[in-house]
């Protein structure tokens, strides 16, 4: 087994609060679980798109915020000691040699064998809005980038920062503590962030912390060899202007797209898979799908439904994973931990 090849009971498309949740109800049977999702963070929409938004259905829990869900989710798949593989995309689904298990492959080149696969991929695989700018491809990853890990890696660069939403404007200020230089470009002047975070934008530039290009937008890059040199930027009647800089960072927005997935032989529906909620189970033997992407008659689509889903899922991959084993329905007060 080379550090690209694994293999595993089951492969989870997504790792969103159904996919997560999916480890853990797998893992009370006894199934080990390798996790892929094309975000670097797991938690699916509650971290992408609402982290810090209230939920008020999660049974147990009045109100949770989203981001403290995914980590009570993550605590809970912990003890079955999950793989992730982040910041990739299941790009293939094919059957293995022996015809019974499945051969995952990843945008990043890793290999996952699994007896059973669960796809809990939303709405789709998440990726950024790209500028559509010419060759930026070469710069991703090195100077283009579409998110922030540690604001330390600007420290003392020159940024261009490209967007007017929440993203972009709290970016800019939290970068403008460490960067060299940072450099706002929108195509507007008025920005669509919180009022709070516009107003501390606006002082800094007053205070000359900021540069507002405004109404800008991005035209074109210079530099080679994914080191980036200056951000061309035009306004609307086509006046250039050329930004010297380390790195730039659009923040556009995510955009999500059922990608891959659509090309598997599966039944779909308007972009979603149709399963038997009787098992959860896809028109493809050992194929099983679970929350958003999942569809059948009276489908809700909300957190609560997938994690029933993925209990339904598992209790029903249980017979295909260890064959001929018979299940014993068993209360989590019965069973315990498997694992301690
Ligand atoms: C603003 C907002 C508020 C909401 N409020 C509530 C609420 O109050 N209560 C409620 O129950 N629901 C709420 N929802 C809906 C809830 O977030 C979704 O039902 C839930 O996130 C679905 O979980 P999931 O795990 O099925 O999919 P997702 O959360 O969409 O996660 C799917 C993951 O799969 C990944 N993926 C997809 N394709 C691939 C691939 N080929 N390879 C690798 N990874 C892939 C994606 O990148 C993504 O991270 C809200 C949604 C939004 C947008």
């Amino acid at each position: 087994m080379t550090e690209h090849h694994h293999t595993c009971d089951v492969a989870i498309v997504g790792a969103g609060p159904v996919g997560l949740f999916a480890v853990f109800e797998f893992g009370m049977l006894g199934m080990a679980a390798h996790v892929v999702d094309t975000l670097e963070m797991s938690g699916g929409q509650c971290s992408a798109l609402y982290p810090e938004k209230p939920i008020y259905d999660i049974p147990g829990f009045p109100r949770i915020a989203a981001a403290e869900l995914v980590e009570r989710l993550q605590a809970q798949a912990a003890p079955f000691k999950p793989v992730y593989h982040l910041g990739q995309q299941v790009v293939a689904l094919r059957r293995g040699k022996s015809g019974k298990r499945w051969r995952l492959e990843t945008s990043t080149g890793a290999k996952i064998d699994a007896r059973v696969v669960v796809i809990a991929a939303g709405a789709g695989a998440f990726g950024p809005n790209r500028p559509p700018l010419p060759g930026i491809e070469r710069f991703e990853g090195k100077s283009v980038h579409y998110m922030v890990l540690r604001r330390q890696d600007f420290a003392g660069k020159r940024v261009v920062v490209a967007g007017g939403g929440d993203s972009a404007v709290d970016w800019a200020l939290a970068l403008s503590e460490v960067s060299g230089h940072v450099s706002v470009v929108h195509r507007r002047a008025k920005f669509r962030a919180a009022p709070e975070s516009v107003s501390q934008l606006q002082a800094l530039a007053e205070q000359g912390k900021i540069e507002l290009v405004i109404p800008y937008q991005l035209a074109g890059l210079e530099g080679a060899d994914g080191t980036l040199e200056a951000v061309i930027v035009a306004d609307l009647d086509g006046n250039t202007r050329r930004l010297a800089a380390d790195a730039l960072l659009p923040f556009y927005g995510l955009s999500m797209s059922l990608g891959p997935i659509a090309r598997w032989g599966l039944n779909l529906d308007h972009h979603h898979i149709v399963i038997d909620p009787e098992t959860c189970a896809t028109n493809i033997e050992g194929v099983f799908a679970v929350g958003d992407i999942a569809t059948y008659r009276g489908k809700l689509k909300l957190i609560l439904t997938g994690f029933a889903e993925a209990a339904t899922a598992a209790h029903a991959a249980y017979s295909l994973v260890f064959e001929g084993k018979e299940l014993h329905f068993e209360y989590s007060t019965t069973r315990g931990l498997p694992c301690g």
